[in-house]
């Protein structure tokens, strides 16, 4: 019996959660859910939208599984999703980008797996508004390479932060049977931050000689790269900024935010959720494709390492997707197509094949 934290969001999100949480139970593996609320809703009656209760029951149980969450406009919470990866130390993001048949794509055999920093560099939060005291005196060190009337965003990368990435890339790579680990940022341009992270990748890259290999791309041409030849690459590390990025556009290589799932993963403790958000405008319309969720709480049995029901679970989820028939509206052809079901009904077709097969 596994105790797990289970934040059912806003929006869109407690519907994708309740899917999710049948499909886990679905598997036959026993949970125990310590159901907490975070976001827009609880902050009317809490007057935040973290409340303690949920980093406590997080440090608790260790795991937790997480949906989506709207982050609030003009109340200065910059959003619970970052707050959350930061408080518990959740510095690992983990991407997978899988090709699923039948899924609209103008790829396939797509497989990567994006691992992005989630703590620092330009997500540290450490700005300056345009004509602050603060810009100022950054503008008079900077030896008139920086404009009077600028903002500044101070990107920090530091070794700490670049080992433990890329050691969880290398990991990753090892646990799962990775070939390649592929370090992407801009080190020709940032030769003190994107350089450290450079060198810091080949310093853990030595440790894992033999056993997965190492290469490194500029972004830019790492962009190219992956909209043109996306099979030539399989695990992907990278800074905060550039995982933003190339995870959205993973995303899109596999037929989008709908089947994109994700981890975040700290020393001991994970968090599980979807890449995408909260889609607000459907809220409590049963509408919404609960495979990235569900995906997602895939992953979550892999890190329990209940394999066997991850790979049962895997393969349900394919074999509905394949069939194309139990699937949500963005996975048919027309989205007007009568024929597509709920987020409820595509997670009951989804026990249905786990039963059966
Ligand atoms: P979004 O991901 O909610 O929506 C983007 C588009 O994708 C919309 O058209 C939406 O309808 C569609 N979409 C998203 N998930 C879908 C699904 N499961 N099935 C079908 N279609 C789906 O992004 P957004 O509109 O930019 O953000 C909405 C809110 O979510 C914002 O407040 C944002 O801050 C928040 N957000 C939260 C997280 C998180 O909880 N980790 C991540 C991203 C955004």
């Amino acid at each position: 019996m596994y105790q797990v934290t289970l934040i059912r969001g806003d929006g869109t999100g407690p519907e994708l959660v309740e899917a999710t949480r049948r499909v886990l139970e679905g598997t036959g593996v026993a949970f125990e859910w310590d159901v907490v609320e975070a976001g827009v809703d609880i902050m009317e009656t809490a007057g935040t939208p973290l409340p303690d209760n949920v980093l406590a029951s997080i440090r608790k149980n260790k795991v937790a599984l997480k949906g989506p969450i709207t982050t609030p406009i003009g109340t200065g919470f910059r959003s619970v999703n970052v707050a959350l990866r930061k408080e518990l130390d959740l510095y690992a993001c983990i991407r997978p980008c899988k090709s699923y048949v039948g899924v609209r794509s103008r790829y396939t055999d797509v497989d990567l797996v994006i691992v992005r920093e989630n703590t620092e560099d330009l997500y540290a939060g450490v700005e300056y508004p345009v004509d602050s005291a603060e810009a100022g005196q950054i503008i008079g060190m900077a030896n008139g390479k920086i404009r009077q009337d600028s903002a500044i965003s101070i990107k920090p990368i530091s070794r700490t932060g670049s080992r433990q990435i890329v050691k969880a890339a290398f990991d990753y790579a090892v646990e799962n049977g990775r070939k390649k680990v592929t370090a992407v940022a801009k080190a020709n341009i940032m030769k003190y931050t994107d350089g450290l992270f450079y060198e810091i990748a080949r310093e853990v890259a030595k440790d894992y000689e033999g056993q997965v290999e190492y290469d490194e791309w500029l972004v830019d041409a790492m962009c190219m790269q992956l909209v043109q030849k996306p099979e030539n690459y399989d695990v992907l590390v990278m800074e905060n900024l550039y995982g933003d990025i190339l995870s959205d556009l993973c995303a899109g290589l596999v037929g989008g935010l709908g089947v994109a799932p994700g981890a975040n993963i700290g020393v001991d403790m994970a968090l599980f959720e979807a890449t995408h958000g909260s889609a607000p405008k459907y809220k409590n319309q049963n509408k919404v494709n609960p495979t990235a969720m569900i995906l997602s709480g895939m992953l979550m049995l892999k890190y329990l390492k209940e394999d066997e029901a991850a790979a049962k679970l895997e393969k349900a989820v394919a074999d509905v997707i394949a069939e194309g028939k139990s699937v949500t509206y963005d996975m048919k052809a027309d989205r007007n197509d009568p024929t597509a079901v709920g987020t409820a009904e595509m997670a009951d077709a989804i026990i249905a094949k786990m039963q059966a097969g």
